[in-house]
């Protein structure tokens, strides 16, 4: 099975390429050494010894000092289409996922309306057909049109190709919804994807609620309006023998939850985003709606040290960006006011390498392995540089510092986290389902043979 199989892309023109004594690094597949990477027709053909590389009339480009990893991965991606095309489309969001490095991405169902009819569903993945340069797949909501009432039609929605469900922007208030829905995911599959959180508890808070919150004056969300709503729905799903994934986990509390609900043996698997493995909300103190605020909010510093340690123990598989697109005019107004979300696809990997990598904090190999990790939790098949593997590869140079923004974004927002950093590591070429989705236009080593 490929990405290509059961995901949808604009088709176009096979890959086939060497990258010269690139240093290969895929730790799910125990790949570490230099090597030629040979892609032929958009498959990995071998990784041959450095210097022995050949394809006939393939392009060479010379790799030594690079990294191949394969490509990552996003399970959570808002693409606001349909509905709100000013802030991405599909074309847009692909594109700047193909900059960040991604083969592949799952599409929140969140839009206006939201995606909850068969035709919705269709009318998207005949969208990604025609303009996403790497493979998208599209979530359908859970309740229709999130009202958190009645449940869609799961069954049908998974016949025409929904990946998954969600009400991601919304958790699902009712618990005997929940043990509904779940009833029916045990019996079509597609795994319910949950924005946790308790609209009682969070009420009208617009950031993390601790003493910064405090200080400010601003309404707070407390921790345990995630981790209490976690454990219901790990809780649920054990009862149903169902499975479950957890959106964007942001407090110490439930990386806990999850922990322990994994170690009872329920089905659950769990994300975190970078600017919650990043930030803290001392940075609400600039009060920088554009940068700062996101729902579920950036927490305290030790809510950063769990999830950095959730994502070591593997009680976080994966790194999802929740890439929320927004225009300014929903941003430029006071912090309460302002939209919640922010971009993230075309920095997630340089950010957590600047940020997580280079301090020591975690290996880069990790990271690597939890920036693929994103498809497995919707049985999808992890990007490999294995060969015989449909090829799915990022080129990066680890050394390349880059300030964010500077050159615009390939998203249609630009209300990214990373906005005026600079970061060190760069994606120079992605190569998803098999054909070049993004090149750095600055990148020309490459050479026809
Ligand atoms: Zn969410
Ligand atoms: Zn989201």
């Amino acid at each position: 099975m490929s990405l290509a199989e059961v995901l949808d892309v604009r088709p176009g023109e096979a890959a086939s390429m060497v990258l010269h004594r690139v240093t290969v690094l895929d730790p799910a597949a125990a790949i570490d050494g230099v090597h030629d990477v040979v892609v032929r027709d958009g498959r990995i053909a071998e990784l041959a010894a450095p210097g022995e590389g050949e394809v006939d009339g393939a392009e060479v480009i010379e790799a030594e000092g690079l990294h191949a990893f394969p490509a990552f991965f996003d399970p959570h991606v808002h693409l606001r289409t349909p509905g709100h095309e000013h802030k991405e489309d599909v074309e847009t969001g692909t594109r700047a996922a193909a900059a960040g490095g991604y083969c592949g991405i799952l599409a929140m169902a969140n839009t206006e309306p939201p995606v909850s009819t068969a035709a919705d569903i269709t009318a998207l993945r005949e969208q990604a057909r025609a303009a996403a340069s790497v493979p998208v797949g599209f979530l359908a909501t859970v309740t229709r049109d999130m009202k958190g009432e009645d449940l869609t039609e799961m069954v049908e929605l998974r016949e025409v190709g929904a990946v998954g469900f969600s009400d991601d922007g919304l958790p699902i208030g009712s618990a005997r919804v929940m043990l509904r829905a779940l009833q029916y995911q045990r019996l079509c599959g597609g795994t319910i994807a949950l924005h946790e959180e308790d609209p009682e508890l969070s009420g009208a808070g617009v950031m993390h609620e601790g003493p910064v919150s405090a200080g400010l004056g601003l309404a707070g969300v407390p921790s345990v309006s995630e981790s209490t709503m976690i454990a219901r729905d790990a809780a649920l799903a054990a009862y149903e023998e169902a499975r479950i994934h957890v959106q964007h986990l942001s407090a110490a509390e439930s990386v806990e939850v999850v922990r322990a609900a994994k170690a009872a043996g329920v089905k659950i698997s769990a994300e975190v985003s970078p600017h919650h493995l990043c930030l803290t909300d001392e940075e609400v103190r600039s009060l920088d709606p554009h940068r700062f605020k996101m729902n579920p909010p950036i927490r305290e510093e030790r809510d950063r040290q769990a999830l950095i340690e959730g994502l070591r123990d593997g009680t976080v598989e994966c790194i999802a960006t929740d890439h929320a697109p927004h225009q300014p005019e929903e941003k430029d107004v006071p912090f309460e006011q302002a939209a919640f979300g922010v971009i993230g696809l075309e920095t997630a990997f340089a950010a957590l390498h600047t940020e997580l990598v280079l301090p020591g904090v975690i290996d880069l190999g990790l990271l690597v392995e939890r920036m693929g990790g994103g498809a497995e939790p919707f049985d999808l098949p992890r990007p490999t540089l294995a060969p015989g593997a449909e090829a799915n590869v990022v080129l990066c140079d680890l050394g390349a510092e880059w300030t964010v923004g500077e050159d615009g974004y390939e998203s249609r927002s630009a209300n990214s986290w990373c906005a005026g950093r600079t970061l060190t590591g760069r994606v120079l070429v992605t190569v998803a389902a098999g054909q070049v989705a993004f090149r750095l236009r600055s990148f020309s080593l490459g050479v026809a043979a």
